[in-house]
């Protein structure tokens, strides 16, 4: 489906006459907006404000997916919102958006849904928390019109909104014809947008292995320019960045992009940059194995066992007879650089040391089923023996006792719903 309506005749459309698709123009229904959300939409248009769908949803229904979460945008301000909903809550200390809840049966946690009041691009002056403190009058400078609402977000494809007023899709900066097309574009000056903000230059690359789009000339020069600014990114925030990552199963075409244009080194520490194509192969297995839905933690937990294996099995190679707490010393040692960056939770930290001591354990041949199945994470480990010993045509004797093993395995798990049999499949 072609969404670019755009006349030819009049390639320099001014930018603030935005192209609008009508209804019978794109694929978008109400039917496929979450009911809440189309609530939300509803109030706020019968009390008088503009009300979108902005961000991903807006893309992924164009591009006939479905959404994970549906983003609201406004020229109500969040205490204009937050007095037509009940079940509200204003959040954010710099820029201030208003949660609103939503309860059901079906659910323990409420749904979640973001409403944010138009907002114009940010500058650094604008960005300061401490000047906002001393003139609260600043924080309501950071309000601004749909369009400079549109050219304050990072790629074109994510600046598009749907308008519960008439069901007509608004395209301020031309995204509708670089979704046709397949393409990643940055909005406005790549060198800009990037330095403001480095995590754009990942968030490229995500969304690029993700939809498999191609990233346009002059972003990708911006990423590549500005990558260097990566490694001052506060850890919180590219955790953050990365727990979105793991669910959509793009952490290896990630990797593997970031080494092709060479940003690896900027954002992932040194050592784990250096080998990051011997850990992409074990990242895709454990991508294609493990289900996706709310499973982020577990994800998280392998995805860096796996990023520092290729390290510790040049020091420690697996079939060794190695002193296990040396093992552990040296996974502790592999984690630290990783935590700088990261931020990971001391019990992912922790499931990580256990995953590779059991890893061990299983290397020098250790056959006590009931003893080492009992353990939290010996799924983990047995599947990390297996992805690596599948690898290799000669197997070692005690892979086929566990191979056996494996239908009593599921049996005796604490780790209900994991399927030991699985890890042997096509053995
Ligand atoms: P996903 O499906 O992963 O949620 P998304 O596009 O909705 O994709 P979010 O991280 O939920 O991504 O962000 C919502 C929207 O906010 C984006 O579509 C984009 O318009 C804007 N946005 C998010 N992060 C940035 C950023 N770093 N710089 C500029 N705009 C951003
Ligand atoms: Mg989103």
């Amino acid at each position: 489906m072609t969404f670019s309506h755009k006349p030819d005749d009049d390639p320099q459309t001014s930018p603030s006459e935005p192209v609008i698709i009508t209804r019978s123009g794109h694929p978008i229904s109400r039917k496929n907006i979450d009911p809440n959300a189309v609530k939300i939409l509803y109030r706020l248009k019968n009390s008088g404000f503009t009300a979108y769908l902005a961000g991903g949803a807006v893309r992924d229904m164009l591009l006939g997916d479905t959404p994970a979460d549906f983003d609201i945008v406004t020229n109500a301000t969040p205490r204009q919102v937050k007095r037509l909903f009940r079940n509200s809550r204003i959040i954010g200390r710099r820029f201030r958006l208003v949660h609103i809840f939503f309860h059901d049966r079906l659910h323990t946690t409420p749904q979640i849904f973001e409403i944010a009041t138009f907002r114009r691009p940010f500058t650094l002056e604008q960005d300061d928390a401490e000047s906002i403190k001393e003139q609260p009058e600043l924080a309501n400078n950071l309000f601004g019109t749909p369009q400079e609402d549109a050219s304050r977000r990072d790629f074109t494809i994510n600046a598009l909104f749907y308008n519960i007023a008439d069901f007509s899709v608004i395209d301020h900066v031309n995204g509708l014809s670089d979704l046709d097309n397949q393409i990643i574009r940055i909005i406005g000056d790549p060198d800009v947008r990037f330095a403001e903000d480095p995590v754009r230059i990942l968030r490229a690359l995500e969304f690029a292995c993700r939809l498999n789009f191609s990233i346009e000339d002059e972003t990708i020069r911006g990423c590549q320019a500005q990558a260097h600014a990566l490694s001052e990114v506060p850890a919180s925030r590219l955790r953050e960045e990365l727990k979105g990552l793991y669910s959509k199963k793009t952490t290896a075409a990630l990797l593997e992009m970031g080494n092709h244009y060479q940003i690896n080194q900027y954002w992932l520490p040194e050592e784990i940059a250096a080998n990051c194509a011997e850990a992409i192969p074990v990242i895709k297995q454990i991508e294609d194995f493990f289900p996706t839905a709310d499973n982020s933690k577990e994800l998280e937990k392998m995805l860096v066992a796996a990023l520092i294996m290729p390290g510790i099995f040049k020091k420690f190679p697996l079939s060794d007879n190695v002193r296990l707490n040396l093992v552990q010393e040296f996974v502790e040692e592999s984690l630290k650089p990783v935590n700088q960056r990261f931020n990971l939770p001391r019990f992912q930290r922790h499931a990580i040391k256990d995953i590779y001591s059991l890893l061990y354990r299983l290397g020098r041949g250790d056959k006590r089923v009931k003893k080492l199945v009992s353990r939290d994470h010996f799924f983990a480990a047995l599947f990390f023996y297996t992805t690596i010993n599948n690898q290799t045509a000669e197997k070692p004797d005690h892979f086929s006792f566990w191979q056996r093993q494996s239908e009593s395995l599921n049996r005796n798990s604490r780790a209900k719903g994991l399927d030991y049999s699985r890890l042997f499949a096509g053995n």
